[in-house]
């Protein structure tokens, strides 16, 4: 498999391994100095107050959902083109996901399809910046507030891109990443949430650490030992390793994102006349990260051949994704959730994601290019190109 090229790869340098090495031989393992570092270097990276480091992204999102007061008998809106953790994480609270369609061009979740589903149940608004596209977030945050719920952006896509100039992050009211390998800096597994709101902070340190503080508040004893639990919260914290190993990779961030803007580019300009494919939109407010570069064949019929003829020349490409609704728990489990997407079915059924990652280099990418222009170029195909 030495000549695959996956979809998406980590990037791991001398330096990071040197970084984590030494926390390997201090005295903290786990709650140490560099958690606080990297979430410093987060919120100031992103432009927020407050960055709360969690063990992956998915107890970010529980985390964040919680803070934001989900639970029994809410509703929280997102989209089913997403990882199934945006909406298992409302499961976990008790509450209903209600899924709400996409605008096919970027494969965002629709503002107006949002402001269609809200309601007096809604507690929590769920955009997810799909393959690093930011969100319409002005009009999800504004009919959101105005309908009383709160906005948790799913940023697992967005680290480093940018809407109307302003950095992921520092935008909705919580938002959330994600530092599993493919993502754009990784620590093995890991995550964040991001908020100017302290409340919202405070609540998600005592929640990643099983509801539990140091400050005295209810419980009659004294002590240098005292410590209470105050809610149901979680292990969900970050170790101090980890929190090395993402503080050297975020100071990387800046290039690994140019890496993946100079990839987009080439596959854009390499691509762009390929007949029987869709290239990704890009809004004029937008400065994606691209986490994913995803294009979509203007034929259904003609995605499956064309990922099977990409994977025998050893490109890795994959889907993304499968209707969250479609798997088998949610199909078993109807009353956990509420609306079937058209947009986001048709755009599961052509979609295709090409590799992207900053160790990919131009060969590589201009050969991904090739097999794709030669897969449309081949009369075998002819008739169904039609
Ligand atoms: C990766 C990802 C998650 C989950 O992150 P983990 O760190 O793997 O738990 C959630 N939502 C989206 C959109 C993701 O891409």
């Amino acid at each position: 498999m030495s000549n695959w090229i996956p979809y998406g790869h980590q990037r791991i340098e001398e330096d990071d391994i040197q970084a984590v090495s030494e926390v390997l031989r201090s005295d903290w393992l786990t709650t140490g100095p560099e958690v606080e570092k990297f979430e410093r270097a987060l919120a100031d990276t992103c432009g927020a107050r407050y960055a709360i480091v969690l063990n992956s992204g998915t107890a970010a999102l529980h985390a964040a959902y919680f803070a934001a007061g989900v639970g029994p008998g809410d509703e929280v809106i997102t989209t089913p083109l997403t990882f199934a953790a945006t909406a298992n994480a409302a499961l976990y609270l008790g509450a209903r996901v209600v899924f709400a369609d996409i605008e096919p061009g970027t494969g965002n979740i629709s503002a107006a399809e949002v402001e269609a589903k809200l309601s007096s149940r809604t507690k929590v608004v769920a955009p997810v910046d799909y393959a690093g596209h930011p969100a319409d977030l002005d009009n999800i945050l504004a009919s959101a507030h105005s309908a009383g719920a709160v906005v948790v952006e799913d940023a697992c896509h967005a680290l480093g891109g940018r809407y109307q100039g302003r950095p992921i992050g520092s935008i909705a009211d919580l938002t959330v990443f994600s530092f599993h390998p493919v993502k754009h800096i990784t620590t093995g597994e890991g995550g964040a949430v991001l908020t100017n709101n302290p409340e919202y902070a405070e609540q998600i340190r005592s929640f990643r650490t099983h509801g539990i503080t140091k400050q005295k508040q209810s419980v009659d004893e004294n002590g240098p030992w005292f410590y209470e639990m105050r809610e149901l919260g979680y292990n969900y914290r970050l170790p101090d390793i980890l929190c090395a190993l993402g503080r050297s990779q975020l100071s990387k961030l800046h290039s690994f994102i140019s890496r993946r803007k100079a990839i987009a580019e080439k596959y854009f300009e390499l691509l762009s006349d390929t007949p029987g494919l869709i290239l990704p939109t890009v809004h004029a407010e937008a400065d994606p990260a691209w986490h994913l570069f995803v294009v979509r064949t203007k034929n259904e019929k003609m995605r499956r051949p064309l990922v099977e003829t990409l994977r025998a020349a050893g490109i890795g490409v994959q889907v993304h994704y499968i209707p969250v609704y479609w798997h088998p728990f949610y199909q078993e489990n109807r009353d956990l959730w509420d609306g079937n997407c058209s947009q986001a079915e048709r755009f599961y059924r052509s979609c295709i994601s090409l590799p992207i990652y900053p160790g990919l280099d131009d060969p590589d990418v201009e050969f991904v290019a090739n097999t794709i222009k030669g897969f449309f170029e081949d009369d075998s195909w002819s008739i169904e190109r039609g």
